[in-house]
């Protein structure tokens, strides 16, 4: 649901896929950017051991995807990814937006949403033993996403307008078939910088005022028959 209302939302803006050869940056850096996806980069072993100090234990009975390659791949995709984007910043430090796409966290908590929360699952918690080395893998995780995200806000020489949303939150599933964590309907929505003023309590965000909010933010008017409204107006 969510790809289709962000990519009705971002054409109705008239922004769509990159087109041409030098959109981001010119060809000729594009291999120094992608540096951070050859296959000759070595996993970052010291950020696997701090998310889970033992991956070559026993894959626990309750799992029928082995979380451990779920926890390997989306880190690793993860590291590369910020570590790419950051790249982008400093060649290109003033690109006017930058949008980065985090999925790593969701297959975490896809994998490992038993083991953090057991209480939900009533006599279907997974084994003691899993529950207490898999548990601090979701907060691990979550630890090293924003510790990666401050890092590409500090690339900006001055503080950027941010704006940190997922789509979907996530709750105990008993039923789906591979995993015990699934999608739930209410997300997140952060947002600092110079344009957001503080606000004690929180606000109802929709999925659809993301693209007004940015375009608000930017200086361009939301075209006729947009959803959703800016976060500044309100
Ligand atoms: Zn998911």
């Amino acid at each position: 649901v969510s790809s289709w209302a962000g990519r009705d939302t971002w054409q109705l803006a008239r922004a769509g896929p990159a087109r041409g050869q030098d959109i981001a940056s010119a060809a000729a850096r594009r291999a120094g950017l992608l540096e951070p996806f050859s296959d000759d980069e070595p996993p970052d072993a010291r950020l696997l051991a701090e998310l889970l100090p033992r991956f070559e234990r026993p894959a626990p009975a309750d799992a029928v995807v082995n979380p451990f390659s779920v926890l390997r791949i989306a880190a690793e995709n993860e590291r590369r990814t910020l570590e790419a984007a950051e790249r982008l910043i400093h060649v290109r430090p003033a690109l006017p937006f930058l949008a980065v796409y985090v999925p790593g966290f969701d297959k975490v908590c896809h994998a490992f949403w038993q083991y953090r929360f057991p209480e939900a699952y009533g006599d279907r918690r997974p084994a003691a033993e899993d529950i207490a080395e898999l548990g601090p893998v979701v907060d691990r995780y979550l630890a090293f996403v924003d510790r990666s995200l401050g890092h590409l806000i500090a690339a900006y020489g001055e503080m950027p307008n941010v704006i940190v949303v997922s789509d979907h939150g996530f709750e105990a599933n008993t039923t789906h078939p591979m995993w015990r964590g699934w999608h739930s309907a209410r997300g997140i929505a952060i947002a600092a910088g110079p344009s957001f003023g503080h606000r004690d309590a929180p606000l109802p965000v929709s999925y659809y005022d993301v693209v007004p909010t940015v375009m608000d933010v930017m200086g361009f008017a939301a075209p006729d028959g947009m959803r959703g409204s800016s976060l500044l107006r309100r």
